[in-house]
């Protein structure tokens, strides 16, 4: 019995110890403001920050070297980045000195090894950052000087799986999730010819994607690829596999068709159900086209490959480009503030081309675009109109395509079947329909 109490104390000091260090780290974690995508991304791992114990009856040792990491931000200076990183005077001018620091750009994470202790406190071991172009730069101490190397960066690519419901936009949901903007703008754009992402998107609408995320040092870098996702769009389910940098259907349909639902690039400001503006119009057959409320200066689209018939300006329309894609079919967008590149009559344009910039030239009382889809001359409700598909996996590949997709639905599943539910998704809640102007 008294064997085990004196074994008791220890362990008490010991997880006390153990708490103290945890409520360090995390209030380290906290202080660090999440600015882009990668902060973001960043700001969820973890923070190597040994941490100075002063109690007295400090059970372990003083470490004789500190890890230290932080990030260079914008307006920093190296001078004081490399005193937050407790790097000593004498180092900090030998730092200065680098041509290899200049590699440093604002956002990136510098890990330090310092020295601890009354000799040589604050003396550098080591120190690295990620550059451009994924080099890995490092300074190593080698006898009173510092050496600078450069490599390229060893990146592990992972997949990972998950899941949001739609509250107020896409990014809004992603952000939730921790899913990164460059994710849900692929998302956007792999299920663009099925859902009108500005328009038709509504509260409890959900997705599960599986998509790459490639790291270095154990820290997510950046998003790579989407593989595999599905989109329950009021109620109605899509789901894309990637196959040979295509996304098709599991039974190996285009999931790209000829013409985009949407012909507004799908940004963080232009996103959303908050995007609405006083009616100019009230109903669809007064009006002949669709608004799309956006912010002046968001990139307009062509919906699909065709030639420009006409920019200019033309009354009520504004600056107006209209574009055929076929013998039947043309697509016009008016109140543009200013044209794409080379945007002009005879102009051959491709699917997703900047055609301009909303704005609210014309008859407009607000920044917005009005897009018109017309069928042999008569306008027709885009929304409504059925698209031709793209080209379906070629027969020859179907059975390397299966494989492929069923590996990848069997992760969909998994997610769709557990998550999702416990998400509570469902499309309960009030929405509000955008306007038909
Ligand atoms: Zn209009």
């Amino acid at each position: 019995m008294q064997g085990e109490e004196t074994q008791g104390i220890p362990l008490q000091r010991a997880a006390l110890l153990a708490l103290f260090a945890l409520s360090s780290a995390l209030a380290a974690l906290a202080a660090i403001v999440p600015s882009t995508d990668a902060a973001l991304l960043l700001a969820k791992a973890a923070v190597l920050e040994p941490v100075a114990i002063r109690l007295e009856e400090a059970l372990l040792p003083a470490p004789a070297t500190y890890v230290r990491e932080d990030r260079l931000q914008r307006g920093d200076t190296f001078q004081s980045l490399l005193a937050r990183l407790a790097i000593g005077e004498a180092d900090v001018q030998l730092l200065l000195r680098q041509r290899a620091l200049q590699l440093l750009r604002p956002g990136a994470i510098v890990t330090a090894e310092v020295r601890a202790g009354t000799d040589h406190e604050g003396e550098l071991v080591w120190l690295s950052f990620l550059a451009a172009r994924d080099t890995a730069v490092r300074i190593e101490r080698v006898g009173q000087g510092l050496v600078a190397s450069e490599q390229r960066a060893q990146i592990v690519t992972r997949s990972v799986l998950k899941s949001a419901v739609i509250r107020s936009s896409l990014f809004a949901a992603a952000d939730a999730a921790g899913i990164p903007d460059a994710v849900a703008i692929q998302l956007a754009d792999v299920f663009g010819s099925d859902v009108d992402f500005h328009r038709e998107l509504r509260q409890g609408d959900r997705f599960s994607v599986l998509y790459e995320m490639h790291w270095v040092d154990g820290r997510p870098l950046r998003a790579g690829s989407v593989l595999a996702a599905e989109f329950t769009n009021q109620g109605r389910r899509y789901r894309a596999l990637r196959y040979a940098d295509n996304y098709y259907t599991p039974d190996g349909k285009n999931m790209r068709k000829a013409l985009l639902r949407s012909p507004l690039e799908l940004s963080r400001v232009s996103s959303g159900f908050g995007m609405r503006m006083h009616p100019l119009h009230k109903a669809w057959r007064t009006h002949q086209g669709v608004d799309y409320a956006a912010p002046a200066g968001t990139r307009v689209r062509a919906v699909g490959n065709g030639t420009v018939e006409f920019a200019g300006r033309q009354g009520g329309y504004g600056n107006l480009v209209i574009v055929r894609h076929d013998s039947r079919v043309a697509t016009f967008y008016a109140h543009l503030k200013a044209f794409g590149r080379g945007i002009r009559a005879n102009a051959r344009v491709a699917q997703g081309d900047t055609l301009g910039l909303v704005g609210q030239s014309g008859w407009a009382t607000g920044p917005h675009l009005h897009y018109e889809f017309r069928v042999a001359g008569a306008a027709r409700n885009p929304l409504s109109v059925p698209l031709p598909a793209g080209t379906p996996v070629a027969r020859r590949d179907m059975d390397a395509f299966r494989a492929s997709a069923q590996a990848l639905a069997a992760q969909l599943d998994l997610l769709a079947g557990s998550q999702v539910a416990a998400l509570g998704g469902g499309n309960g809640g009030t929405w509000v329909p955008l306007f038909l102007e």
